[in-house]
């Protein structure tokens, strides 16, 4: 029904400014709420914008001769849809971001830049004859029309299709001999995929996973399960069993994979077991690409949706269920604009579509872990390999007052070389680089430390201070140790670059290759590395994180890991929980049944309680003493933080502004702030960073706080001369 008195539509546009916008639209016969959810195409600041339309109105608190009439009405059917519409809304709350950069977000990018959400009409060939048997001679000297019309006898065959079979010709001879004829049909989604299961055998499951499997498909509606589950446990095996009964009942699943995850064999063993009903969600795909898997789930003609990060917002026909598969993985975080964690949103959507979500990991985030032991979510737990595989043997060698080459220890080095002489690959782990490190005494192995919070300070190059992330005072760079008096005081670790140059000189028989931010760079890059080492070409690896995540390299026998106490004394909390997970990550990777190997962790500190805990009790042990350690020192997840980053060239002017936050923020008692600080990456390309820590045991308090401080932040003069964003549980402080 049109509703004559509807006239302007209120739309989000993609821009950063916490508003919407007011439009005309000037054939207003055709206004009405279908029109919501759907994109319109606007004029904004001298360009064309597509919006989203939020609402329909009568009026507008604008005078009608200031509003502007829309272009045009890009889609029939809305792309965001009522609950899409609410759970953009909440993004936008929760992460205090404009409305219209979270519906953009959550659109494929096709449909971000206004390209049509229609699948295009298809051409079909039907026959216009009855019995094929009677054109039997009159095409004898046309063998290949005689096939197409066969087809045609047995069924129908698009244009596109004939074409690559037979040929532009015979189609023409045919249509002209009015045998056959073409038709356009309008697409019409194909929901048959429940019928195409095929559901092959799986795994006898063992007594653990029948225990998890037969939980989980207990529930029907929402729940949180966490599948806690050491390395090759089987987690994925329980995936596909419990996914199997969702799917048998005409129910579709949403799986999110770690970018680095998403790999063939991933995709081949969902497709293997219950055959082409999977759609995937690759970065390589194209925009087209990505919106046909879109309007595939969209329209339930796919049963699995398997994809990285920004799945979490691939529209279902009929949900059943969301897995997300290694949970404690950083690329689940958006660094840039929309700062979301697609984990916390598919909490939020599996809520919204009652469905039970599944989040599984052998290491996973001391969030989670958290919710799991506070029974906020069930919690399943998978302890022995399921296939039978050892795990290499972590160990501990002690570097103090010890001769480093490239930063290695001596008694490695020749552990390097036996491994080498074998045939078998050997890989170096550099931590990140520590930006702004803890100081550290090569000689006994002292740590500079406030007094105050029993925090190790954090070295700022730029002031050429030292500073505690913590309390914030800070104090000047001590030449000697204050333990021992020496002055062999260092900030720990080499870059990878260095460690590589360094070692292909000492080795020269082998082949050295750096797998770090740098040299990964570029399409495929990565996969061409990774391949390189697969085929052994390649003796010895050198690199950062993206080593550790989702490979599997069976020759490597030895994993020396450099830089442990630039984690254990980071100025990142999280730093401590990063280097478990690496460590056991690695452990699970590194090694097969019949080459076990060896994990090394160099260290000036082999007696720390966290050290000694992990290596000896592993990683579940490990993050619950972490656990204790963050409700000691009142840190997420026992309390809740927001992000303020300033960057600018000119640091006085991030200064004042974060100053100025600053004392808008102090207003609010219970909220706890810490900064203005350097950001961990003091400067990037020119610009001076700093951040402001927000903190309050209260989620709902630090929210509403922050909110309502906003507007006053943003009229700050400052604020439009130097960049800044909000973080919202930061990972972070780089
Ligand atoms: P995870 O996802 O925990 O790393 P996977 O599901 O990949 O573990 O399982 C590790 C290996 O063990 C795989 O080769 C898998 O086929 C095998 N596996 C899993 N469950 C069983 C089982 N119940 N019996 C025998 N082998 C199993
Ligand atoms: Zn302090």
């Amino acid at each position: 029904m049109t509703n004559p008195s509807f006239k302007i539509v209120r739309v989000a546009v993609a821009v950063p400014l916490r508003r919407s916008f007011d439009y005309l639209v000037s054939d207003i016969d055709t206004l009405d709420k279908s029109w919501v959810g759907c994109r319109v195409l606007v004029p904004f600041a001298r360009r064309k914008q597509v919006a989203i339309v939020l609402s329909v109105h009568t009026s507008s608190d604008v005078p009608e001769s200031k509003l502007k009439c829309i272009d045009e009405r890009i889609d029939q059917l809305p792309v965001i849809d009522s609950k899409m519409r609410v759970l953009g809304h909440w993004i936008s709350e929760y992460y205090l971001h404009p409305i219209g950069e979270v519906f953009a977000t959550m659109l494929p990018a096709a449909l971000r830049k206004g390209i049509s959400s229609d699948v295009p009409a298809t051409e079909y060939l039907i026959r216009n004859f009855d019995d094929l048997s009677a054109l039997q001679n009159e095409l004898k000297q046309a063998k290949k029309q005689l096939a197409l019309c066969a087809h045609l006898a047995s069924g129908e065959i698009t244009r596109a299709q004939a074409k690559k079979e037979f040929s532009v010709a015979v189609i023409n001879e045919l249509i002209k001999k009015q045998l056959i004829s073409s038709v356009v049909k309008a697409y019409c989604p194909n929901t048959t995929w429940p019928a195409q299961l095929v559901v092959s055998d799986n795994h006898p499951a063992n007594i653990e996973q029948s225990i998890a499997i037969s939980a989980i498909n207990q529930q029907h509606s929402f729940a949180t399960f966490l599948l806690e589950g050491v390395t090759g446990s089987g987690k994925t095996e329980v995936y596909l069993q419990v996914i199997e009964p969702v799917l048998q009942a005409g129910k579709q699943v949403l799986i999110l994979v770690p970018e680095i995850g998403l790999t063939p064999q991933t995709v081949e063993r969902f497709e293997k077991r219950f055959g082409q009903v999977v759609g995937v969600m690759h970065s390589a795909l194209n925009d087209t690409q990505r919106l046909r898997v879109w309007q595939q789930a969209k329209d339930n003609e796919i049963g699995i949706v398997i994809g990285t990060r920004s799945s979490i917002f691939v529209p279902l026909a009929a949900p059943g269920m969301i897995i997300v598969d290694e949970e404690h993985d950083e690329s689940f975080k958006q660094h840039d604009s929309l700062k979301y964690h697609a984990r916390d949103i598919a909490v939020y959507r599996a809520k919204q579509l009652d469905v039970p979500l599944i989040m599984g990991s052998a290491t996973p985030s001391l969030e989670t872990l958290y919710n799991a032991l506070s029974k906020k979510y069930h919690h399943l737990q998978l302890t022995q390999r399921a296939a039978n595989a050892t795990m290499p043997s972590q160990l501990m060698l002690d570097i103090k007052a010890q001769t480093l080459e490239h930063g290695i220890a001596s008694g490695l080095i020749e552990k390097m070389r036996a491994q080498l002489e074998q045939g078998n690959q050997v890989l170096i782990f550099v931590h990140r680089r520590g930006y702004s490190p803890a100081l550290l005494c090569h000689q006994c192995g002292h740590v500079e430390t406030c007094t105050d919070c029993d925090n190790p300070f954090t070295l700022h190059k730029v002031s050429n201070n030292m500073q505690c992330h913590r309390c914030g005072q800070h104090q000047s760079v001590p030449r000697k140790c204050r333990q021992c008096g020496n002055s062999s005081l260092d900030t720990f670790g080499l870059g990878t670059e260095q460690i590589e140059q360094g070692l292909q000189a000492m080795f020269k028989d082998y082949s050295c290759v750096r797998i770090d931010s740098d040299s990964t760079r570029g399409k495929g890059k990565l996969t061409e590395l990774l391949g390189e080492i697969n085929s052994q070409q390649h003796q010895i690896l050198i690199g950062t994180q993206i080593l550790s995540k989702g490979h599997h390299f069976p020759n490597v026998t030895l994993a020396i890991i450099l830089n442990v106490d630039g984690s254990l004394f980071s100025a990142d909390f999280r730093a401590p929980e990063k280097l478990g997970q690496l460590i056991t990550q690695l452990s699970g990777r590194a090694g097969r049944a019949n080459k076990p190997g060896e994990v090394w962790l160099q260290t000036h500190q082999p007696q720390h309680p966290l050290l000694q805990d992990l290596v000896q009790n592993g990683f579940a042990d490990y993050a619950r003493s972490l656990l204790l350690e963050r409700k000691q020192a009142q840190l997420p997840p026992y309390e809740h933080q927001i992000l303020l980053r300033a960057e600018s060239p000119h640091i006085g002017l991030i200064q004042s502004f974060l100053a100025y936050a600053h004392s808008t923020l102090d207003q609010f008692s219970r909220l706890k702030l810490i900064g203005p600080l350097p950001c961990t990456i003091e400067k990037k390309q020119g610009r001076f960073r700093m951040m402001l820590v927000v903190q309050s045991s209260s989620r709902q308090y630090l929210h509403g706080a922050l909110g309502n401080a906003l507007e006053a932040i943003e009229a700050h003069e400052n604020s439009s001369k130097v960049r800044w964003s909000i973080d919202v549980a930061p990972l972070d402080f780089t």
